[in-house]
């Protein structure tokens, strides 16, 4: 839809769409700018220049309109005192982690908390009306602003009044008289300082008015009023109209302050704790200059580096200055906001990562530590972090519940960038030699792949700037790429199928045939489970023929047939196969018992990533920065085993979506989002509650036994847990004590075997002195205790007898050359799965008989090889059948 179009449309009636009652009590003028034709509204006559345009743009920056001051927690105070006072509810703030919508990572808005997507359709559940919410945002498109504009931010508190004008809630004339009261008698603004200038929004098909309202240039917040949907022209007003209206908390506090930058009213303790470390003073006349030709300057030039020598070159600043204060200034600001928006991640459960959204995490962190290193600064992150929490936990307490938890993974993530430095370092130096710098393409693969950042490539002199689109590029392709395609199948007017699994849920049953098509039938009731939630189908058979799988498009469940497929409309009866049907629901209890154990046992970071749960195996895939410790395993084994053995209630009950998140918050969505307005909660006593279509136990005993078969890194932030529940689990332990006492036996056989095979070896070491002496005083050709001995001119002796070992050989070898220098010795044995062979031959002998050239041939008739010199030598091969070739060899070698 075109915006302009729209505005164009309702400026040209302004009483039907802008024009509320306040501006009419109070005399507010309508006037069109004279440099951009806008319109806006203002109680100053003489005002004629819409606020972007207007000579007092950032004027406030060193002199605040209000009378009071307020830092970023006491903005909220006031904000949220006021709007109570006026009959809103306080709602405290959603998870940055979008749970509740699978087209979004993370919270980009307030209204986002109270939207719901059912089909392609957005409709708003409301915990109550009107309310107030102080709602962390996360927003990545703009990463190269922050710390540099004094105004951008990678996460903000969205201050969002929602109203929906029914009995409770109000409409436009209440809503902006609101804002301005708020303005005025809470904060303390002049009357004639606040402008309200129109504009609309649209989007997701729906569209209406908005009022933007600033002060001093500083846009603070915009009311949008939803109220239409389709094309303009042939619109039709919302069943359901909305009031969204956003402010920026930051906003708020810097106002009333007037520091030079937002972010020095909105970190609390940080910012002086910063600035002391490098010693700069941020309350300089200089600064003020300086960060007010920012903002005026990001009005005129697209390109942040254009901004940036603009307003020093208006702020008189030399490259010295720059140098020395701006860039170690925009450091320690770009530090204080990445870490909050980490804090604010971590807590609610995100995990740094390459992949998803936990990818916008790592970047910052890598950011964080690659200023750092850049600035050469000495920070203590666990320090930032406490005085973060510290000062944010009245309005968040729940940052202080995860504390050390975010410590952990900050961490452990700088750890791993320390770490990959050096690696990073190698690569840079590849891309400098080619002489061109990275184009933004280039660049986004080599932070996906090699995780090398743009800062450090800047830091390196590889890019000498970031190139704008750089971050904008990188959070489009990680914002939401969640999106799946839905099959078409025959089913007109087919009507859903009455699902008997979430009723009384009978094993047999009789069931009206409504479709058949190629081998899939449509029942007008089933109770065989469709897949579904990584539950594996139901088998078991349709008037006889088995089924073979079971899948659910939209309402309607189709059975997938082996065999005759039945007639339409004929009435069948069914069974579902019991066994295979209690064994997954075993393994589908089991999966919660082990998420949440897991959970318990590793860090709240715990989420189910996905699961798969069929008959005899099922898996857990969940969300964990390493590989788990064998210690690990067998704790989470030990506490699921624990809750197995409580015998805990499994409950389920359905609950309306929003009062079921009320009731249990979000972590109910571990499975993924729930896209009905009735959602089926699972518990188990007060240990586990998600919300799940699944089947399951009703006592935890009934799954007897959880076994971890395996675990598995499976990706960057995601541990695979393998495992077995029930009889599955009870043959497996069967097995591993079976593997277990075979291998506990064969241990006692080698050990045995090790035993006797010594004895032997001592026995044959005893003889050896006795066999010397007989062969010494032998004369004539003969055989000593199975050694062959031959007297010609020189004396040889060979055996292949089994008693005889290595060490044997060695020995007797030695001991038999050296009493008669004139003899030759060779020994043939198996060792392992090769023959090998010893020879040694006298200091006489070797001069017609070379030990070497001996095991060498005997060596290679066994297909191996062998040498030494030519008294002593051995070699061998594996080649068993030729040992009696090798034998014959030998002997012919020595007798010859
Ligand atoms: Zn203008
Ligand atoms: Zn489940």
């Amino acid at each position: 839809m075109d915006k302009k179009e729209i505005l164009k449309e309702f400026s040209s009636d302004p009483d039907r769409y802008y024009k509320v009652k306040l501006f009419e009590e109070q005399g507010f003028v309508r006037k069109s700018c004279l440099k951009c034709k806008r319109f806006f509204w203002t109680l100053d006559s003489g005002r004629e220049l819409c606020p972007d345009d207007a000579d007092d743009t950032y004027s406030f920056i060193g002199d605040p309109p209000t009378t009071k001051r307020f830092d970023y927690t006491q903005a909220w105070k006031e904000v949220e005192s006021f709007f109570v006072k006026n009959g809103h509810t306080s709602v405290s703030r959603y998870p940055v982690v979008c749970r509740w919508r699978d087209d979004l990572y993370f919270t980009i808005a307030s209204i986002v908390d109270f939207q719901r997507i059912m089909g392609s359709k957005v409709v708003f559940e409301f915990p109550a009306n009107p309310l107030v919410v102080p709602q962390t945002c996360l927003r990545f498109k703009d990463l190269e602003n922050v710390g540099v504009t004094g105004r951008h931010f990678s996460s903000f508190c969205m201050i969002g009044q929602h109203s929906i004008p029914n009995s409770q809630g109000y409409w436009k004339d209440k809503c902006v008289d609101l804002d301005f009261r708020l303005l005025t008698n809470q904060f303390g603004i002049k009357e004639e300082e606040v402008v309200f200038v129109e504009d609309v929004w649209a989007g997701g098909g729906s569209f209406g008015s908005s009022l933007e309202y600033f002060v001093k240039g500083l846009e603070l917040g915009n009311a949008v009023f939803t109220e239409f949907q389709g094309e303009l022209g042939k619109h039709t007003t919302l069943d359901q109209k909305i009031i969204d209206m956003g402010a920026g908390l930051e906003r708020f506090a810097w106002i009333t302050m007037g520091t030079p930058t937002a972010y020095d009213c909105c970190f609390g303790p940080i910012t002086n704790h910063l600035f002391e470390k490098i010693g700069i003073d941020s309350d300089s006349e200089m600064l003020r200059k300086y960060f007010t030709a920012i903002a005026k300057n990001l009005e005129i030039h697209e390109d942040l580096i254009d901004v940036r020598r603009h307003a020093a070159n208006s702020a008189g600043l030399t490259q010295d200055q720059i140098n020395r204060i701006i860039t170690p200034l925009e450091g320690m600001y770009l530090i204080a906001d990445h870490l909050r928006t980490l804090i604010f991640a971590i807590t609610d459960g995100a995990l740094p990562s390459n992949v998803g959204g936990g990818y916008n995490l790592r970047m910052m962190l890598r950011r964080i530590n690659g200023t750092m290193d850049r600035l050469n600064l000495k920070l203590d992150i666990d320090e930032l972090v406490d005085m973060h929490i510290d000062y944010l936990k009245d309005t968040y307490p729940e940052l202080d519940a995860k504390r050390q938890d975010v410590k952990t993974i900050l961490k452990l993530e700088s750890e791993r960038y320390v770490e990959s430095k050096t690696r990073m370092g190698k690569m840079a130096g590849r891309l400098k030699e080619k002489g061109r710098a990275p184009t933004v393409d280039e660049l986004i693969t080599l932070y996906e792949s090699d995780g090398i950042t743009p800062e450090y490539l800047k830091e390196i002199d590889v890019i000498s700037e970031i190139p704008s689109s750089f971050y904008a590029k990188l959070s489009d392709l990680h914002q939401s790429d969640k999106k799946k395609d839905v099959e078409q199948l025959p089913l007109e007017n087919i009507p859903e199928t009455e699902m008997l699994f979430y009723k009384d849920d009978p094993m047999e049953f009789d069931a009206k045939v409504l479709k058949v098509f190629d081998k899939s039938v449509v029942l007008d009731r089933t109770s065989f489970y469709a897949r579904g939630g990584g539950q594996e189908p139901d088998h078991g058979t349709i008037a006889g023929a088995r089924v073979i799988d079971v899948n659910k498009h939209g309402g309607v469940i189709i059975h997938e047939i082996e065999g005759q497929t039945p007639k339409e409309g004929s009435t069948v009866s069914c069974k579902v196969d019991v066994t295979r049907r209690a064994n997954i629901t075993k393994n589908h209890t089991s999966t919660h018992i082990l998420n949440s154990s897991a959970r318990g046992v590793l860090g709240s970071w715990i989420w189910q990533h996905s699961a798969f749960k069929e008959a005899d195996h099922a898996r857990l895939d969940i969300t964990h920065h390493s590989s788990l410790t064998d210690q690990q395993v067998q704790d989470i084994e030990n506490v699921a085993n624990d809750i197995v053995a409580k015998d805990m209630s499994v409950t389920i009950e359905n609950y309306d979506r929003g009062t079921a998140e009320q009731k249990y918050g979000f972590k109910i969505y571990q499975g993924g989002v729930v896209p009905v307005k009735s959602v089926r909660i699972v518990s188990i006593e007060d240990f586990d509650v998600e919300a799940c279509g699944g089947t399951h136990v009703k006592k935890t005993k009934e799954v007897e036994l959880i076994k971890i078969t395996k675990t598995k890194r499976i990706q960057d932030g995601v541990v695979r847990l393998e495992f077995v529940s029930g009889p599955t689990a009870r043959e497996y332990v069967k097995q591993q004590e079976i593997e277990q006492l075979k291998k506990a036996e064969e241990s006692v056989q080698k050990e045995l075997k090790d035993k006797q095979r010594e004895e032997e070896r001592q026995k044959a070491k005893e003889k050896i002195p006795a066999l010397l002496e007989q062969i010494a005083t032998l004369s004539n050709a003969g055989v000593i205790d199975e050694i062959e001995i031959n007297v010609n001119s020189i004396k040889t002796c060979f055996t292949n007898s089994k008693q005889y070992d290595e060490f044997f050989h060695m020995n007797f070898g030695k001991k038999l050359v050296k009493e008669n220098p004139n003899s030759v010795y060779v020994g043939i044995f198996k060792s392992g799965p090769t023959i090998r062979v010893i020879v040694y031959s006298g200091d006489e002998a070797s001069k017609s008989k070379n030990a070497g050239n001996i095991a060498k041939s005997v060596a290679e008739i066994l297909g191996g090889a062998g040498g030494g010199d030519t008294k002593f030598a051995q070699g061998g091969g594996k080649d068993t059948s030729k040992m009696d070739e090798a034998i014959t060899k030998a002997k012919s070698m020595i007798l010859g």
